[in-house]
């Protein structure tokens, strides 16, 4: 690897290690008990929440003494030290745990207001992952010191963490133990450059179409779901909370942990290889061309994750020096990427079709590719501006 014509940079970016980890049976009472606490103090503000929202919906009449905005840091902190006053097991924990309850409370009630999406939702005992976060956590000799805990927990440190440590997560699930640990690492942002430019089609049948013609195949999920479905399916002839019941159960958590997992593998190989190999990267705005008005493409859709997809390309490019962007074009499936003719129509199933202008064979997909590669380097597409691009 040369990097004799770039400068080098650094960036200080957030990345996070997991492990698994075995606490003792007395250290497994107090993660049990941390989760809890964090639970309790979510659902308080949750609780909160509602009450302000139901009596004074916010702004309009805030009651004397709340004549600010209620979900501010110092509310929710405020309301924090007194939960602990009235609920006195709350001090047997971590205060860290409880503080960065309180903070990702206030952080979602701003996303929120923000976006309009996402109203935090209480908290149940009975989510397949349960967890915590805290800070001031230490890893010494590969094992895992926290809070308010004298001995250290047992740990499978696979890798050694490379960066300062800000918090950690430790999570249940499916009664398995595991800690998140979120560093802030500097890394080297410029990459080699290739030179190379990508328009990327987001789609169904392959969940990347890149311009070079390249496929990504389709993220294979049938295997999970139908193991879901059989799952769930013998979980209502099971008797509630019989043995075999709650075996099948876990079993079925295990599964959509898997699924998850298997989605996160498959999207970071890939946008780790497109960000590699190029420059510039086009992604075309799915929304524009599919809708999700039809359910069973809507479900679908989310299954392939193009959010994630976007998400990942995007700050990948951003910690390697890449330029990014999402093209807002609506035709880039019907257009012709060769000289520009548009298709009134273009049903959904239709993969190849041919110019009846320039005789042209397309791949839908490809096609597609071209014309968002195409916008994203000109700002221009065939059927605004009519230009023929000659090359
Ligand atoms: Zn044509």
């Amino acid at each position: 690897m040369t990097l004799s014509n770039n400068i080098l940079k650094f960036k200080e970016v957030n990345k996070s290690y997991k492990y698994r980890i075995y606490p003792s049976f007395e250290q497994e009472k107090y993660l049990i008990q941390s989760i809890g606490g964090s639970r309790f103090v979510f659902n308080q503000l949750k609780g909160l929440q509602e009450f302000l929202y139901k009596n004074y919906c916010y702004g309009n009449s805030i009651p004397e003494g709340y004549n600010f905005n209620p979900f501010s840091k110092y509310i929710t902190q405020n309301y924090n030290t007194k939960l602990k006053k009235v609920f006195l097991w709350l001090n047997d924990i971590d205060s860290h745990n409880t503080m960065r309850t309180a903070h990702s409370f206030t952080q979602s009630m701003l996303n929120f207001k923000k976006s309009g999406f996402g109203m935090p939702k209480y908290k149940s005992r009975h989510n397949p992952v349960q967890s915590f976060t805290t800070t001031y956590i230490k890893v010494i000799d590969g094992k895992l010191k926290i809070p308010k805990l004298k001995e250290t927990i047992k740990m499978k440190y696979s890798r050694p963490i490379k960066g300062k440590i800000l918090s950690g997560t430790i999570s249940k699930e499916n009664n398995k133990w595991y800690v998140s640990i979120n560093v802030s690492k500097s890394i080297i942002t410029s990459k080699p450059k290739t030179g190379k430019i990508v328009g990327i089609d987001l789609g169904l049948k392959d969940a990347i179409t890149c311009s070079n013609g390249k496929k990504s195949g389709k993220i294979q999920l049938k295997f999970f779901d139908n193991k879901i479905k059989i799952l769930g399916k013998k979980i209502a002839n099971r008797i509630k909370d019989s043995c075999n019941w709650s075996k099948t159960k876990v079993k079925l958590a295990q599964t959509y942990i898997n699924k998850k997992n298997y989605i996160k593998d498959f999207i970071h190989k890939i946008t780790t290889k497109i960000v590699n190999n190029n420059d510039q990267i086009y992604v075309g705005n799915v929304n524009n061309q599919l809708g999700l008005k039809n359910k069973k493409l809507a479900k679908t859709t989310a299954d392939q994750h193009w959010y994630e997809i976007k998400r990942q390309l995007e700050y990948k490019s951003d910690w390697y020096d890449k330029k990014f962007k999402v093209v807002n074009e609506k035709y880039t499936s019907k257009t012709c990427s060769n000289c520009g003719y548009k298709l009134l129509e273009l049903g959904l199933g239709v993969r190849t079709w041919t110019c009846p202008e320039c005789n042209s064979k397309h791949d839908r997909d490809i096609n597609a590719a071209i014309n968002i590669q195409t916008v994203g380097t000109t700002g221009f597409a065939f059927s605004k501006t009519n230009i023929k691009l000659v090359d």
